[in-house]
């Protein structure tokens, strides 16, 4: 035990590949000038956690490795030992998309996992939801007020009556009206609404608020053959708000009813939808936290689930990586064209992908989008990739999919609950609070200090790979048994038992007017 207390108060650091000149210091709250590693080498500067010092000295101009990738160049002498901030390093140019290779190192098949199940919610479409709830979506921003006024009584009188329903939750946004609804962009926020609906935790039981008069047609939410779904505000036949209010206490406790009947069945793993995301990452993530989901997800896919990697702004720096690994031209093509879409959509606004990076990362040790970007794919983990998702479109595949979103936690998720994803897996170094209403989140932390800290937010540590206490793999073993518990509704994620969610968040490249 003191053998063990002694072992993690020596001056640690981590080097991933043979070929990086730099490595990251474990030490918790980081390393003073003078400390000296195993390996004999000694520090010469102060070096917070998550930080990089370098193992060799590196010429102004030479490349600084990580990852065995090229992260930035030295714009100065560094000697061995000193502190690699963000200031020292020019950042290189992104990949050119013109001369990616494309399915050129293609993962063999994983071998199959059988055996494993949950207890899913089945729907008559055959898609496996992992909570029951009634949602209640909107065509426009103008009935918010009303339809949080709604679900308020309806939490209170009816939701009571009906056990086997989870929650109600409106699905608000701020679009429908004042926007070009006819520009070619507007497909993303009306695909993403019209299948948010469809998302496989609302059990297909679709309710569609609208005012009346707004540019986005509700019948547009409602799928082919499903009548009696729209409560218009603006209606002749209603007298009054109370009428208003009344009769979307009606249509909701008609599906509340049906809702009230599906039980959990145990189903195959391969009816699991999950996403995976990061948000406020620092250097550990790709170390502790994104390796673990990677190896998640590839047992996922072993297991024939959907598994779904996003964040384009954090793949786009290491996308020579993935286009190899797509499983035919087709994806590899997919690939490339919804990087390129977004290369195009942040020129437009006058931005490029160092914009990404936020002061947070670089506390954390993250020195720029290519760091970030090595360590964020890693989540994808080792399998061929199968599928593309343009952002807000519905997975129809298995195995690993791309699904393009941009890398705002809020955004990204909201996207993710629109591609069908009904639980996601969400990475954090600095820690967030981040929680959806729609399907469970668990946050899994890159450090131990962290999950210590935030024991009652994070329900998941990553972070005992880093000071060698766990494997990756036994992590990563852990984290899937802990999918199969939430998923099944036997472990609440901190963010459901508090009841603390973000909002949903559409994304509208299309201009408003
Ligand atoms: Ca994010």
């Amino acid at each position: 035990m003191d053998q063990d207390v002694a072992a993690k108060e020596q001056p640690r650091y981590i080097k991933l590949n043979e070929r990086d000149n730099v490595a990251i210091v474990v030490n918790d709250f980081g390393l003073p000038a003078g400390s000296r590693f195993a390996s004999g080498l000694t520090l010469r500067a102060f070096v917070p956690q998550g930080h990089k010092t370098s193992l060799v000295d590196i010429a102004e101009g030479a490349p600084i490795i990580r990852y065995g990738e090229i992260i930035g160049y030295a714009l100065a002498p560094i000697l061995a030992g000193e502190w690699v901030d963000e200031a020292r390093i020019r950042m290189p140019e992104a990949p050119d998309l013109d001369k990616l290779e494309i399915s050129t190192a293609v993962p063999a098949p994983l071998p199959p996992l059988d055996g494993f199940t949950f207890e899913g919610y089945r729907n008559p479409d055959g898609s496996v939801g992992t909570k029951n709830i009634l949602g209640i979506s909107s065509s426009v921003q103008c009935v918010k007020g009303t339809m949080e006024y709604a679900v308020k009584r309806i939490r209170a009188e009816l939701l009571p009556k009906y056990p086997n329903v989870d929650d109600v939750v409106p699905l608000t946004h701020a679009y429908g009206c004042g926007v070009a609804i006819n520009a070619p962009d507007a497909i993303v926020p009306i695909r993403t609404l019209q299948n948010l609906a469809l998302n496989p935790n609302f059990g297909g039981e679709i309710l569609v608020i609208s005012l009346g008069c707004e540019k986005l047609a509700p019948e547009r939410l409602v799928p082919e053959g499903v009548s009696d779904a729209i409560v218009r505000m603006q209606d002749e036949a209603f007298d009054g708000f109370g009428a208003i209010v009344d009769a979307i206490m009606t249509q909701a406790e008609a599906r509340l009813k049906i809702l009230n009947k599906r039980t959990r069945e145990a189903c195959p793993a391969s009816d699991l939808v999950i996403g995976l995301q990061c948000g406020g990452s620092d250097a550990f993530s790709g170390v502790t936290a994104n390796p673990a989901v990677g190896f998640a997800a590839d047992l996922l896919v072993r297991a024939g689930a959907t598994v779904m990697f996003s964040e384009v702004t954090e793949v786009r720096d290491a996308i020579q990586l993935l286009t190899r690994r797509a499983i035919n031209e087709d994806v590899g093509r997919a690939l490339v064209r919804e990087m390129a879409w977004y290369d195009s959509y942040l020129a437009r606004g006058g931005a490029d992908r160092s914009a990404n990076t936020t002061p947070g990362n670089k506390k954390g040790g993250l020195a720029n989008i290519v760091e970030k970007s090595l360590g964020s794919i890693v989540k994808s983990g080792s399998s061929a990739i199968t599928g593309v998702l343009a952002p807000g479109e519905r997975a129809t595949q298995k195995g690993m999919l791309f699904a393009a979103t941009p890398a705002s936690d809020f955004i990204c998720g909201t996207l993710q609950l629109a591609s069908g994803m009904t639980l996601q897996v969400f990475t954090t170094g600095r820690g967030t609070p981040y929680g959806l209403a729609a399907a469970p989140v668990i946050k899994v932390a890159t450090r131990t200090e962290l999950a210590r800290r935030w024991k009652d937010l994070i329900d998941f540590d990553a972070g005992r790979i880093a000071t060698g206490e766990k494997t990756i793999e036994e992590t990563g073993w852990d984290l899937f048994r802990l999918i199969l518990d939430v998923a099944s509704g036997r472990t609440k994620p901190w963010s459901d038992r508090w009841g603390i969610h973000n909002d949903l968040t559409l994304f509208n490249p299309a201009p408003v007017t």
